[in-house]
């Protein structure tokens, strides 16, 4: 019997590419980008064959065997192949931990039930025929040239399209996809979404649209098998659109033809365990890699687009007006906060506009960011106040629930009914949460029909969807909720949008925070007034003087970017300045700190700047401790070939510490 030897990608951490042996005649051997399943250590594993050779340096008696090739599976192909390479090239992460865990977890069984199981519902499933796709609307002149330049567009083209919240950015994408459908019977689609459960609204749209259109859509809340159907859906170039969360960044798309990315500076694009990637930066290198265009939307881009817009690098495009007839961008007011004293957390001025939309039958909508009944409980008498035991971290009053929760360790405990320190029965709620803003409401407003939405109130599957409902169908008066009501939904009778507590990120020593703070802001106005109703924006505030206040009134996001960029040029931070962080975890922060002394020293460099470690800003969490060090350089290939030298060292100093290394780091 004639042997080859399969080259294959496995998911384990450091070394992750083996040699296998495969019976097989010249001629006749399996392709490389199919799947093999293959025994590894004292398991069962698959991986995906990266090279098939002749000949190998591993000695004949610790070769073994490969268990089965997936030849029922069509090979990834090689474009995806090199966009797995990259990834793990660029975020100095083995090749098989980056390519295995973007494959549904059902192909990578020991067993082939469930994927003989979907190929079967696969081919069974015939192409929906509706002659009747919900009416296009007439794009205004701003959006048919948006939807026209992407439509057309030719090569790798990256598009900014830079439209204010309600400038009807979704029907520029979705007119701009059927001209990339039309002219092409293959063509696949990729449109990214920071949250599915956020845009609902969406998937139903493009199903309208395109009732003979396949749509596959992948995202954390699917099933395993509707993960793999709509995965393979994709793979097999049936499903025409791709609807998805960063993960689907991964997904395979071998007609793919057009990028879509709508807020594309929204955080979750980012991931922030394992592998820490961007899946926009993803995008943009896979657009490339095809040669295809890339939307970008945003109302408040991120100031890395922005900067390549600025260049030249990326194409902008614009709609400075609000789509539907009449309607206008809010008025935005800033309440004093030490002239007008809040009670209930409630500034005077908010009460009586709450009770002025009430009586014209309007909506409002409160924003929070930050959900529980109070952020600590406290003794007055004695000092106590409410620390979690494993975290630099206060753990938040739950009021409705009767605990006490850490938001970053999950640890639970029933409020206490008396100082744990002292005995005194009468402790105290310091500050507001989403849920104590919610009574004060009810008390002060006992008519009015009040709904809250944060990650409490929507655990379980299916109720964020419900509530939303409720708004839409408009038995709700005030909405209060964290950033989940702030993103994306188009409430048609919303016309009041107070914005609570934002004063906090104005003194972050992040210095995304404003970044963050303004897009945040601008996202949650443009929640107000887009059906054209007359709508303003109420923003209570310490520091009203505040330049970002001052922004946020006029709708200013260019000279706004503009300010920060020129800040952070002559600071020297992104985008001028290319980052990677170092993190490191240990039981005591001596360990951690001591690592990253070792691994400061461990490479010398010119082109780099290696920083002295730091603990970060939340030191522990769980009971262990954490540090960081931060390198940085003006040049992008000198800080990778850094890396990949620096990256050899840590891992040869075999040392216990757990360290995770991250690339383009957004938190620092
Ligand atoms: P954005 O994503 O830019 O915030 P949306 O795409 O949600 O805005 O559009 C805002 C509203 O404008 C939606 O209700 C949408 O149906 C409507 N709309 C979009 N384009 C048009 C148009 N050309 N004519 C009329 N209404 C439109
Ligand atoms: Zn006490
Ligand atoms: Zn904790």
């Amino acid at each position: 019997m004639a042997y080859c030897i399969l080259q294959i990608a496995l998911d384990t951490p450091l070394d992750s590419v083996f040699d296998y042996r495969w019976p097989c005649e010249p001629g006749s051997e399996p392709a490389v980008g199919q799947l093999a399943l293959v025994n590894f250590g004292r398991r069962e594993a698959v991986g995906v064959i990266v090279a098939v050779k002749q000949e190998t340096d591993v000695p004949l008696e610790k070769l073994k065997d490969a268990l089965a090739v997936r030849s029922q599976l069509a090979p990834l192909s090689s474009k995806w192949l090199a966009l797995a390479r990259f990834a793990a090239d660029y975020y100095h992460r083995p090749l098989g931990e980056v390519a295995m865990p973007g494959l549904p977890k059902n192909l990578r069984l020991s067993t082939t039930v469930a994927l003989d199981r979907a190929l079967k519902k696969l081919a069974k499933l015939e192409d929906a025929h509706d002659p009747s796709p919900a009416a296009m609307p007439v794009l205004n002149p701003a959006q048919q040239q948006a939807a026209d330049a992407i439509g057309q567009a030719q090569g790798f083209t990256p598009l900014l399209l830079y439209g204010v919240t309600g400038s009807g950015k979704t029907e520029v994408y979705l007119q701009a996809c059927a001209q990339v459908l039309a002219k092409d019977a293959e063509a696949q689609i990729l449109i990214l979404v920071p949250e599915i459960n956020l845009t609902p609204q969406l998937e139903a749209n493009i199903r309208a649209r395109f009732p003979g259109v396949m749509l596959a859509t992948l995202h954390s809340s699917l099933s395993e098998g509707e993960r793999m159907l709509h995965w393979l859906a994709a793979h097999q170039g049936r499903a025409r659109i791709v609807l998805g969360t960063r993960l689907a960044i991964l997904a395979s798309l071998p007609h793919l033809k057009l990028v879509v990315i709508d807020e594309e500076h929204d955080p979750s694009y980012k991931q922030q365990e394992g592998l820490r990637y961007s899946a926009r930066d993803l995008a943009v290198w896979r657009a490339h890699q095809l040669q295809i265009p890339i939307v970008l939307g945003s109302a408040t881009p991120s100031l890395e687009s922005w900067h390549h817009a600025q260049t030249g690098r990326y194409r902008r495009l614009e709609l400075r007006e609000r789509a539907v007839k009449d309607a206008v961008l809010p008025r935005v007011k800033l309440v004093d906060m030490e002239k007008d004293k809040p009670k209930e957390g409630l500034t005077s001025a908010l009460i009586a506009a709450l009770r002025h939309r009430m009586e014209v039958g309007e909506q409002s909508l409160l924003f929070l960011n930050r959900r529980g009944y109070a952020p600590v409980l406290c003794c007055d008498a004695c000092g106590w106040i409410s620390n979690c035991t494993r975290c630099t971290a206060f753990m938040v009053l739950h009021r409705p629930e009767h605990r006490l929760r850490c938001h970053h360790c999950s640890l639970e405990l029933r409020i206490p009914h008396s100082c744990p320190t002292c005995g005194n029965i009468d402790l105290q709620p310091l500050g507001r949460g989403t849920q104590r803003i919610e009574e004060g409401l009810q008390a002060l407003f006992p008519e009015a029909r009040v709904l809250r939405i944060d990650a409490d109130s929507t655990r379980r599957k299916g109720s964020a969807q419900e509530a939303f409902d409720t708004v839409h169908r408009g038995d709700v008066d005030i909405l209060i909720g964290t950033q989940m009501v702030a993103k994306g939904h188009d409430f048609k009778n919303l016309t009041l949008v107070g914005v609570l507590n934002p004063d906090t990120a104005l003194f972050s020593q992040d210095y995304r925070a404003s970044e963050r703070l303004f897009a945040q802001l601008m996202q949650v106005a443009g929640r107000a007034g887009r059906a054209g109703l007359e709508s303003e924006v109420l923003i209570q505030s310490r520091y009203c003087q505040h330049p970002l206040y001052g922004a946020v009134m006029r709708h200013d996001y260019d000279r706004f970017a503009g300010s920060l960029l020129a800040e952070r040029a002559q600071a020297g931070l992104p985008p001028f300045m290319y980052q990677a962080l170092l993190r490191a975890e240990a039981p005591e922060l001596a360990t951690a700190i001591g690592f990253l002394e070792q691994a400061r020293d461990a490479v010398p460099s010119e082109d780099v700047v290696i920083n002295d470690p730091i603990p970060m800003t939340m030191t522990r969490v769980h009971n262990v401790d954490r540090a960081q060090l931060l390198v940085e350089s003006s040049s992008r290939p000198a800080l990778q070939a850094f890396l990949r030298v620096w990256v050899d060292a840590l891992r040869a100093m075999k040392s216990r510490v757990r360290w995770s290394l991250e690339v383009d780091p957004m938190d620092i």
